[in-house]
């Protein structure tokens, strides 16, 4: 089965970093969505409930990460999709905020594609029905 993704980060070249990733290997012909804040990024995660991950960068315009986890938490909007909190200085105090707003698991900038990789299989592993 394809999946899908989607990104919501401002900085263009991360934009390109996960296209590469999500290319290749296992995840070739995946199907990603992008955004550049966390409005549109919002906006995006309502009109697909078959995401298969969201990487949500914390530090953006318009809605910030935690914004958009707290405006999801408060409307109940598909809480079976994992999001990976994308931050940069990866703070205990940043990750316990977006721990309890709903946050599934954390990616510390700069990353290597392998770490988003192994996220994208825990989050496959976890989607997988029991038969
Ligand atoms: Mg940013």
């Amino acid at each position: 089965m394809p999946h899908s993704f989607l990104v919501i980060d401002d900085s263009k070249l991360h934009h390109q970093m996960y296209r590469l990733i999500f290319s290749r290997g296992a995840l070739a012909g995946s199907t990603v969505h992008y955004a550049t804040n966390g409005r549109e990024g919002y906006g995006l995660l309502a009109a697909h409930p078959e995401l298969t991950l969201v990487l949500l960068d914390l530090n953006m315009p318009e809605m910030n990460g935690l914004e958009v986890l707290e405006r999801r938490r408060a409307e109940g909007l598909h809480p079976h999709i994992p999001i990976v909190l994308v931050t940069t200085e990866g703070s205990a105090e940043d990750e316990a905020r977006g721990r309890s707003a709903g946050a599934w698991e954390y990616l510390r900038k700069p990353f290597q594609p392998a770490d988003v990789e192994h996220l994208v299989m825990r989050a496959l592993a976890k989607a997988e029905p029991i038969a």
